[in-house]
């Protein structure tokens, strides 16, 4: 049953990323949005020794406390304490929260596909002394929400029993982390068939310093500047055969395909999460600064008798909590292994609109001091929109969420 009151575990986690937030992230916020490229070595240092010491609140489910959960029958908090951590970092700097080592896109999708050997092998090297970061390069030129269109080839060398990867990948998050500056690794999407569309897609887990896998351009970006987003190049990359997350076997169904996008029924309330922690920044700053002006908020009137100011401020309240009852659903459904496609969609979709509506309606009340660059307001507005962009935009989702109320299949409805 869900539960509204917070676990012991989400109160030590926020505590931490609470403390994190105020002073870690907020005071430098604004140097590394202006110094796009500069690595915020000083929180990845940190985080990584904080979070190995707190073990089980890692921003990666731990493997041997689910173990422990599952044998004792009891329901995993997992997801529902990453959500809330995320939530506190974002609040505290979008940008730095895709900063934090030890998780990331690369090791859900190992999480949400992989076998039991696989998360063993892949996700153990999260836990090592240095710093590692994790990436997933889905997104081609000619392949974004179309993901039927990816040309990127893997090909098994049987003489080896290496697959080969051949490919360009763009706007790979925290991909220069992975591959460069970390030994991390890239989960790269590719084609085993590319007459079977879907049903040929597979995912590969690409480590940092492989041959043929190479960096070859950085983004300059309109928000989230202190993440980076890069171009992968694949030119004959070799990976172990068992590099390979789930089945080798192109089935006649999408099964495999079905697989790998697993990882976004558990990704996407995380960005909603994310989304929803700007959204707060946004929200508390401007009534922080309405305050400090002389304006007083009367909470709790009818609204025939409220200033159009604190109409909107009630509006804005709405949002974000109804918003973040809805990925507390998503999230709580991911720690109980129930399906989620939907609430996961309807999560991510509808935090896409509440954090770009709510930074967009910051600025306005504030006017200039929404504007300038003395707050941090226009900044949480740059940094919103990427949210109803990246793992499925809003129409994407809308569609997915439609599908699922309406019973069309993806080719009835696209
Ligand atoms: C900063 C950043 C970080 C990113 N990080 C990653 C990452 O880590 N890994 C990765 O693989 N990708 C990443 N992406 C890529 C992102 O996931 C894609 O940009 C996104 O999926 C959209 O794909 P596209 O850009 O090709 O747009 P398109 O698919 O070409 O879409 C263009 C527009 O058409 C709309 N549209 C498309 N199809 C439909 C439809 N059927 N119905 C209605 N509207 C439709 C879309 O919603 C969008 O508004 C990132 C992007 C950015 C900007």
């Amino acid at each position: 049953m869900i539960s509204f009151e917070k676990s012991k575990a989400v109160s030590q986690s926020q505590y931490l990323t609470k403390t994190v937030a105020d002073n870690m992230m907020r005071p430098v916020s604004r140097h590394f949005d202006e110094n796009e490229g500069e690595i915020p070595w000083d929180y990845i240092e940190f985080m990584h020794g904080a979070l190995k010491s707190m073990g089980s609140a890692s921003l990666v489910p731990d493997q041997e406390k689910k173990k422990k959960d599952e044998k004792e029958k009891r329901p995993s908090q997992a997801y529902v304490v990453m959500a809330h951590q995320i939530e506190m970092l974002s609040w505290g700097d979008a940008g730095f929260y895709l900063c934090t080592p030890r998780g990331g896109l690369g090791s859900a999708a190992v999480e949400a596909a992989g076998t039991p050997e696989q998360k063993e092998k892949f996700l153990s090297i999260l836990n090592g002394d240095k710093p590692v970061f994790t990436a997933m390069a889905i997104t081609e030129a000619d392949a974004g929400s179309d993901n039927s269109a990816i040309r990127a080839t893997a090909v098994l060398d049987e003489d080896t029993n290496e697959w080969v990867l051949n490919g360009e990948k763009i706007f790979v998050t925290a991909g220069h982390k992975a591959m460069v500056d970390t030994e991390g690794y890239t989960v790269v999407w590719a084609s085993l068939d590319l007459e079977a569309g879907r049903a040929g897609i597979r995912s590969f887990v690409v480590p940092a310093g492989t041959p043929g896998a190479k960096i070859t351009n950085k983004e300059i970006k309109l928000g989230i500047r202190s993440s980076d987003t890069v171009t992968l190049v694949l030119e004959n990359a070799r990976v172990p055969n068992d590099h390979i997350l789930g089945s080798p076997e192109i089935e006649k169904s999408t099964k495999g395909f079905k697989g790998a996008m697993q990882t976004f029924n558990v990704t996407r309330p995380l960005v909603a999460s994310s989304a929803l922690g700007v959204a707060r920044a946004a929200l508390e700053e401007t009534k922080r600064l309405l305050k400090e002006q002389g304006v007083e908020l009367r909470m709790g009137l009818p609204r025939v008798k409220m200033t159009s100011i604190e109409s909107d401020i009630v509006d804005m309240e709405r949002m974000l909590r109804s918003c973040w009852l809805l990925t507390i659903k998503a999230v709580w459904m991911s720690d109980a292994r129930q399906a989620n496609a939907k609430e996961s969609a309807m999560s991510k979709l509808y935090a896409g609109d509440v954090v770009t509506k709510i930074t967009q309606k910051a600025v306005e009340i504030l006017g200039p001091l929404g504007y300038s660059r003395e707050y941090l307001i226009e900044k949480w507005m740059r940094d919103a929109k990427i949210n109803d962009i990246y793992e499925g935009t809003g129409q994407i989702n809308r569609l997915i969420a439609a599908r699922a109320l309406l019973g069309y299949r993806g080719k009835d409805l696209r």
